[in-house]
């Protein structure tokens, strides 16, 4: 009796150890997602200033007449494609979602829940640049400044990485491009920084996540526009966003090593 007992308890001890083990085997592979935000779009401003919700939906222009809304949508799309392409050379699982696919402005609420995923490994808001005198070249990124950013070096790490590939893609095609580092947000909103990193940091699901803008080049400026936005476009696009994929790629998989 006793050694049936125990007969059957180590049965069922086994079966528990089989099953738990068969459970671990067949829960699928959560692929880290790495989330672009296509900046600005549509036609009106979404959400309220009050609120610290309002995206504009367009502010630069090159003097040619392309808005930035519409190239940072074509760039997202092609930064995607790229992504995708990596991960499957290197073998690698891994999403990519954009958080608008037209020309729509979404507000900056809708657009950091869009990001809030448990599986979300990064944000990169993509934005074109413009200043006073149109003469600036150069790619940037923009962070939250440190002082109410709990996030501060990752996203410093982070973004000064992805700011060197995008330039050395830039550079390529417009050798005189400078890597222009990183800026703080400290002067958006007289002092209180960007809406959107505000609506970010809201979110459960990316604290500790990095995020920033990256500003892909100026412009306004007449040799920016001729040496990156004319003819062959979408090719020198590619190029640049191949670069970028390649640091997303493998910076994901840094982050989720670094996380664990
Ligand atoms: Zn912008």
């Amino acid at each position: 009796m006793f050694r049936q007992m125990s007969l059957i308890r180590s049965f069922v001890f086994f079966a528990a150890t089989v099953a738990a083990t068969l459970v671990v085997q067949s829960a699928p592979p959560h692929p880290p997602v790495i989330l672009i935000d296509p900046g600005h779009g549509g036609t009106s401003v979404a959400g309220a200033l009050e609120e610290r919700t309002n995206s504009s939906p367009n502010n630069a222009s090159s003097p040619g007449g392309l808005k930035e809304k519409d190239l940072t949508l074509e760039f997202s799309g092609i930064l995607k494609e790229e992504i995708l392409k990596e991960a499957k050379r290197q073998g690698r699982s891994l999403g990519v979602m954009l958080t608008r696919e037209s020309d729509v402005n979404l507000d900056f609420r809708t657009r950091a829940q869009i990001c809030n995923r448990p599986d979300t490994a990064c944000v990169v808001s993509i934005h074109f640049n413009a200043t006073d005198g149109a003469k600036a070249s150069g790619t940037l990124a923009v962070i939250a400044a440190r002082d109410r950013n709990p996030d501060y070096e990752t996203d410093k790490r982070f973004a000064v990485g992805l700011v060197s590939a995008c330039s050395s893609g830039v550079r390529n095609c417009l050798p005189d491009s400078k890597d222009m580092g990183i800026i703080h947000d400290g002067h958006l909103h007289g002092g209180l920084g960007s809406n959107f990193f505000f609506q970010l940091q809201r979110q459960p699901h990316l604290k500790g996540k990095p995020k920033c803008f990256l500003e892909v080049e100026f412009i306004d400026n007449p040799v920016v526009e001729k040496a990156l936005l004319g003819a062959g476009r979408a090719e020198k696009f590619h190029a640049i966003a191949r670069s970028v994929a390649n640091y997303l790629v493998a910076e994901t998989e840094e982050v989720a090593r670094l996380r664990k």
